[in-house]
């Protein structure tokens, strides 16, 4: 199996990315925003909680993505691999992530971080603000504790995986076929 974690700041293009490279690889996408946002849009009591946090730009507790990530690796049991989109974003995600994964024989074969600086994430969110209908992507209080909370809870994890020598770094800025020939040529030497 191929599972990537896709890694980097709120604005960093992971979502852009991750689509290219399900068609490129035939991986299954796992978003964790995603996921929240379709329980938000279904009006479920998570979705109701998940989205208190998220309008603050804060993380929904670990054991609510934990749970959400274990039934959609229950629910494509046969597929390819994954790509890991916004999760782990804790080193407590990244564990639980490890002990799922190892269940099924499986593990992590690299994460890759899209290298982006505040100053064009803060740009990148606000543009992406006018149209994506995220109200955390409107306020730039919001964004701006987004990045915080990336800062202080999700850079960490980069060490994770690079004490499992797992870890890959590219440029997130430039051409989006520029960074997704980046990423390919990363994957496809491992
Ligand atoms: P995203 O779409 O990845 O930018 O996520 C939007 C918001 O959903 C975040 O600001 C968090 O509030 C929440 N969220 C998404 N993924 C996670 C995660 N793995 N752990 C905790 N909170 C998350």
């Amino acid at each position: 199996m191929l599972n990537l974690v896709l890694f980097g700041p709120p604005g960093a293009g992971k979502g852009t990315q991750s689509q290219k490279l399900i068609d490129q690889y035939q991986l299954i996408h796992l978003s964790t925003g995603d996921l929240l946002r379709s329980e938000i849009a279904q009006g479920t009591a998570l979705g109701m909680e998940a989205k208190k946090l998220m309008d603050q730009g804060v993380l929904v507790p670990d054991e609510v993505v934990i749970g959400m990530i274990s039934n959609k690796l229950d629910a494509n049991k046969n597929s390819k691999g994954f790509i890991f989109d916004g999760f782990p974003r804790t080193v407590a995600q990244a564990e639980a992530l490890d002990q799922l994964l190892a269940t099924k024989d499986s593990a992590i074969s690299a994460m890759i971080a899209l290298e982006v600086n505040d100053d064009e994430l803060e740009r990148r969110l606000l543009l992406r603000g006018k149209d994506s209908g995220r109200p955390d992507d409107a306020n730039p209080e919001v964004i701006r504790k987004r990045i915080a909370e990336y800062n202080n809870k999700t850079a960490p994890v980069a060490n994770f995986y690079k004490t499992q020598n797992k870890f890959y770094s590219i440029a997130g800025i430039g051409a989006i076929e520029e960074i997704f020939a980046s990423l390919c040529s990363v994957i496809n030497q491992l």
